[in-house]
């Protein structure tokens, strides 16, 4: 009977911590992050205590809810803090809980050389029970420090194998991390104090189930407050950047910078960081890329004649349609004022050229300035590993052919007419 209303109760104290601890957590924008960061340092002292001195009986063995309900519950709250803010942000419990622990120890060393303590309250103090609790402090003080650190790496690690099952990581996380920690406390019980195993036992399960408790309310979490398809970029911005952690907020920022302000596409930053490291992965996987430089054709007369404004919608329309006529793995940049690039992985030389010459004719047929004129344009085509297999020698071979185009008239895709038999193509300069 004792042992369900203990585990009863068990199980209450799990869901009690995880609500409050989640309710300063959720609410940490409007009540301030430090509302969430001193319960947590307060509740590791009650952990503390509670560990060294209160256990009770659970089916599967004498446990310490210290240890388990409020030691597991405070990593989970580490992890579930770098899950919503990031690593700069868990960085201050972590560290701060660790110095914070180093001074308690520092200070007992010092409190323990007063020459005599009064009895104030009626009760003596356990000059024993401190100096017991220093070496058990110093060793879960580091415990405490590897596992945070580890619980979110290893969260990290996960996320290349369940890179949206945010639950499942998390809990995944909690098994491993406390079964180390678990370890770890143990090794110190056992040589100091002879603990037999069936400690080390109780104390896991105890863990496992506070670990699964806390995921499953984790899950409940997740469901009341984000829905059940929480595709990242299909979600309102609030949602994402609360959601998001230091990874995926870089990432996200990422897909967003880098863009052309006028044109929307990206913009010539991107391209010499993405150039680079497409072509070198074409080179290692001993396929083509093709690079090409797109050159609007007497641009300048037209906003000389239409003014800035027309010529600006011109450019739009202009990326719209490269954008809307290349194939979806390749990549547009505005590369200077009316200079686009294409970067297209896996294209052979003749593929770029076809594919240009389309581009070529979707442009002069569909492009007009506000009195009905065509706009066309010119395109230099170069390839790796023909024309060599750095970013620079492609865009210098592209740019000698986009020149090359506009000496022989307007209106021409340029490339490198000796490998067109090689590469299939009978797109050929129209000249
Ligand atoms: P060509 O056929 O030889 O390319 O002739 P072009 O007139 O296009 O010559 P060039 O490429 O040297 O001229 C580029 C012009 O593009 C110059 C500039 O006025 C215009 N331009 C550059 N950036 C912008 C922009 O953001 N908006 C507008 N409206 N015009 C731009
Ligand atoms: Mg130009
Ligand atoms: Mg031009």
């Amino acid at each position: 009977m004792a042992v369900t209303v203990n585990m009863a109760l068990f199980v209450a104290e799990a869901i009690v911590y995880f609500c409050l601890m989640m309710t300063l957590l959720h609410f940490r924008h409007r009540i301030g992050l430090g509302v969430f960061l001193t319960a947590l340092g307060v509740m590791h002292f009650v952990e503390t205590y509670l560990a060294a001195v209160f256990y009770v009986t659970l089916p599967f063995g004498v446990v310490s809810p210290g240890s388990s309900v409020f030691f597991a519950g405070k990593l989970m709250m580490i992890l579930m803090l770098y899950i919503k803010e990031d690593a700069s942000t868990v960085r201050q419990p972590i560290y701060g809980l660790f110095l914070g622990n180093l001074v308690t120890l520092a200070v007992a060393q010092l409190l323990m050389l007063h020459p005599e303590v009064a009895a104030a309250t009626g009760q003596l103090a356990d000059m024993g029970f401190l100096s017991e609790m220093g070496v058990l402090m110093v060793w879960g003080t580091a415990l405490l420090y590897l596992d945070s650190l580890g619980v979110i790496l290893f969260y990290e690690r996960l996320r290349k194998y369940l890179p949206r099952q945010t639950v499942l990581r998390f809990a995944i996380c909690g098994v491993v991390l406390l079964t180390f920690d678990q370890v770890g406390f143990y090794a110190l019980l056992s040589y100091l104090y002879d603990a037999p195993v069936s400690v080390f036992w109780g104390g896991w399960k105890a863990k496992m189930l506070a670990a699964a408790i806390y995921s499953a309310l984790f899950a409940l979490y997740q469901l009341a407050f984000r829905g059940h398809n929480g595709v990242l970029s299909r979600r309102p911005l609030g949602d994402v950047f609360s959601d998001l952690t230091f990874r995926e907020r870089y990432e996200d920022l990422l897909s967003r910078t880098g863009r052309d302000t006028l044109t929307g596409v990206f913009d010539r930053s991107r391209l010499e960081i993405e150039a680079p490291r497409l072509i070198r992965e074409a080179m290692r996987n001993d396929q083509p890329i093709s690079l090409t430089i797109i050159d609007v054709d007497h641009f300048k007369s037209i906003n000389d004649r239409f003014g800035h404004m027309h010529g600006d919608d011109m450019l739009r329309a202009i990326a719209a349609c490269l954008q809307e006529n290349i194939r979806p793995v390749d990549h547009l940049f505005r590369y200077g004022g009316e200079e686009f690039v294409i970067l297209q992985p896996d294209a052979t030389h003749g593929d770029a050229m076809i594919i240009g010459e389309q581009l070529r004719m979707i442009v002069s047929a569909t492009i007009r300035t506000r009195e009905d004129e065509a706009i066309t344009v010119c395109l230099g085509v170069a390839s790796a590993p023909g024309d060599g297999s750095s970013f620079n020698g492609l865009l210098a071979s592209a740019d000698s052919r986009l020149y090359q185009a506009k000496h022989a008239g307007r209106n021409i895709v340029f490339g490198q007419p000796s490998w067109m038999e090689t590469s299939g193509s009978e797109a050929l300069p129209d000249m």
